[in-house]
């Protein structure tokens, strides 16, 4: 369905309109709008757009993402449609929606619509509307407002309190109607947005055949507006684009689909950055849609951020600041559970508090917590910038794992009971050998940043006497303390994507000997010294076989790990599966959730980790090209400079970039 072609991607005609919706939403990471339009038919919960951070408790500590009013829109009196072309440019973020209209009389008019949400000014977007009769000559009018009857999209959600409502989380407290400016203020009872939008060229047309009339609506989100119109503003939004590219962008010599699909990718991961804000992270579907509620989760600190540290790391210093500045919810969410210490939420909003409500889940998935250490670690590591306190972060989550270890006086050993890994369909088990690991990695960097803390011996016999399990004949580490004794899976292991919890109930699910994404194989990613290449190789030929992929996170990692174990035709099966997740709808909910941006960030690891085989501590480069590949371009930041990495059939190169 979607055609590449030089940085573009294009739809042609109607079909799957919600796919299309998600796949050409438009973000500067404060201000998020998903590709719908009243004029196509879309509801008020359809019409969605949001700002970072913009959430609204729907009940007593429960959070939703504030579907916004309807800032882009427009209507139109021309007929029936009978064509439509949509394209996203991904050099200069906009979008362009061309479609022709006929009415009963035949007269026919081609409309143009481009949009921007500007990458210079958070606080601007603008709308431009190009009408050209076709085979006539007449008048028309459009109509431009603010809207403020959208509602809240009803998101089925698992992992939440339900909501399958649509809910009017707004009101409208002001709005009027003063020549060409339309104002609104719209609240709820923790929230506010002001939009201003400006209307330039006039709303009566004149239309002469062949000859193009244009309208403009700039719109200013909670800031004054200022004198300026579609093509300046969208300028300047284009050269903030390109200067962000410069850092950014991978060429690969290959063919201009993979190379496309690759730019889209990352175009996500760059239009879903937070806006210079340490007070916002970001959410699993980024701003284009608001599932999941649009919380964070671990995605953001082990699938995006190495993004962010190797091409824009003071984005990554932000994501770390979040984290850091919730540290506060965390010291809460320990102490609600009876524990010391900080547990990260594994779904965060405001205010750091958990905001996931099954127990399975909410409580047991607390590998969250050693993740955040993990991904503050790695940011201090390759940026080496020591002005964060992550040694308070490490020595409070380390409290926190203390507490949440159970001794076991007769072995004299600690156990992690009732907990999961990665992998959510193993039920709830004891010593999940991915959380041991990392929560061992958490206590060690506490001891190695707070060596003279009174816990320092605790943390140490914790390490010590922790354990999983491992089969000496196999060389293998066991998943958890279930895993073996689980039954075998009868169903289909598919590569399609089709999840396997749509045919199952999640209580038969977890007692089959599958995985649901990457959880081992994951570990050999993110902590490759504690394993040999025996034991790697082991992990993976255990496991991989096993596992369905039914979470968008689990492809990416498994071509990163494959690329990382030098089985290449694997690493680009999985590889090309991540990189056209939303680009094809492989998993058949791109429309109905939004971009899965944490795959856009396993995708960008493969290629630079896997494939280019950077090591962003070192800078150091081991490629291995996909067949097919003939070079690769790209640049990143290490320790405050930035290099960049050249890869031809003749060898490789790092240079250091001249800023
Ligand atoms: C995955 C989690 C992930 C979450 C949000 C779930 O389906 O199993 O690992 O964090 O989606 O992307």
């Amino acid at each position: 369905m979607i055609e590449y072609s030089d940085w573009k991607i294009s739809a042609r005609g109607t079909a799957e309109p919600q796919v299309t919706e998600s796949l050409f939403a438009q973000s500067n990471g404060y201000l998020g709008a998903r590709a719908s339009f009243l004029v196509d038919g879309a509801l008020p919960h359809e019409r969605c757009a949001y700002l970072a951070g913009g959430f609204e408790y729907i009940a007593p500590g429960v959070t939703d993402m504030v579907n916004l009013p309807d800032l882009f829109h427009v209507t139109w009196k021309l007929g029936e449609r009978v064509s439509i072309d949509r394209s996203l440019n991904l050099f200069d973020g906009l979008y362009t929606r061309e479609a022709v209209y006929r009415d009963t009389d035949g007269r026919e008019t081609a409309v143009t619509l481009k949009r921007f949400i500007s990458m210079s000014d958070k606080h601007v977007a603008g709308l431009s509307v190009e009408l050209t009769a076709l085979n006539y000559d007449g008048e028309t009018e459009l109509t431009m407002e603010l809207d403020g009857s959208t509602v809240n999209l009803p998101v089925h959600d698992d992992q939440t309190v339900e909501n399958l409502e649509t809910v009017a989380l707004l009101t409208v407290a002001e709005a009027y109607k003063r020549g060409n400016v339309r104002f609104l203020r719209a609240e709820s009872k923790s929230f506010a947005v002001e939009m201003t939008a400006v209307i330039t060229g006039g709303l009566a047309l004149r239309l002469e055949r062949g000859k193009p009339s244009r309208v403009e609506k700039l719109i200013f989100t909670n800031a004054a507006p200022y004198d300026t119109d579609f093509n300046t503003a969208f300028k300047l939004s284009a050269e903030a684009w390109a200067k962000r590219w410069e850092t950014s962008d991978i060429q690969i010599d290959a063919n201009i689909e993979t190379q496309t699909a690759l730019r889209y990718n990352i175009f996500q991961l760059m239009q879903n950055r937070p806006f210079d804000d340490p007070s916002v992270s970001i959410g699993a579907r980024g701003l284009t849609h608001s599932r999941y509620k649009g919380c964070y989760f671990w995605d953001t600190d082990i699938f995006l951020l190495p993004f962010y540290i190797s091409t824009d790391p003071n984005a990554a210093r932000n994501l770390i600041k979040f984290r850091l500045d919730n540290l506060g919810g965390a010291r809460a969410n320990a102490k609600a559970l009876n524990l010391s210490g900080a547990r990260y939420p594994w779904m965060c909003s405001v205010g750091g508090r958990e905001q996931c409500h099954t127990w399975d889940v909410g409580r047991s998935e607390v590998h969250i917590t050693a993740d955040v250490a993990y991904a503050a670690d790695n940011y201090v590591n390759v940026t080496g910038d020591k002005s964060l306190n992550v040694a308070q972060l490490y020595a409070e989550t380390a409290r926190y794992w203390a507490s949440r270890f159970s001794y076991d006086a007769r072995k004299d050993v600690y156990n992690l009971l009732f907990i999961k890994g990665p992998d959510e369909y193993c039920g709830v088990s004891a010593n999940n050998a991915f959380t041991v690991f990392m929560a061992r990695h958490n206590l060690q960097l506490a001891i190695d940043a707070n060596p003279s803390h009174p816990e320092v011996g605790k943390w140490r016999e914790i390490i010590a006497k922790s354990r999983v399990i491992y089969d000496d004949g196999r060389q293998l580490y066991i998943q958890d303390e279930d895993f073996l004794r689980l039954e075998p899976f009868p169903g289909r292991i598919s590569d399609d994507g089709s999840a396997a919890y749509h045919e199952y109930e999640f209580d038969r699910l977890q007692r089959y000997k599958i995985l649901k994404q990457a959880d081992l194989v994951h570990l050999i990613v993110l902590l490759p010294e504690l394993f040999d290449n025996e034991e790697k190789r082991a992990i993976w030929d255990c496991y991989e076989p096993l596992t369905l992929h039914d979470s968008s996170l689990s492809w990416g990692i498994h071509a990163l790990a494959a690329a990382k174990l030098g089985l290449k035709d694997s690493a680009y099966v999985y590889f090309e599966r991540a990189l056209t997740l939303d680009l094809s709808n492989r998993m058949k909910n791109t429309g109905s959730e939004g971009i899965h941006i944490g795959t856009a960030g396993s995708v960008w690891q493969t290629v630079v980790f896997g494939f280019a085989g950077l090591d962003a501590k070192n800078g150091a480069l081991s490629p291995q090209l996909p067949e097919g590949w003939r070079g690769m371009r790209f640049s990143f930041f290490k320790s405050g400079k930035r290099y960049r990495a050249e890869i031809t059939s003749a060898g490789h190169s790092v240079t250091e970039v001249e800023e």
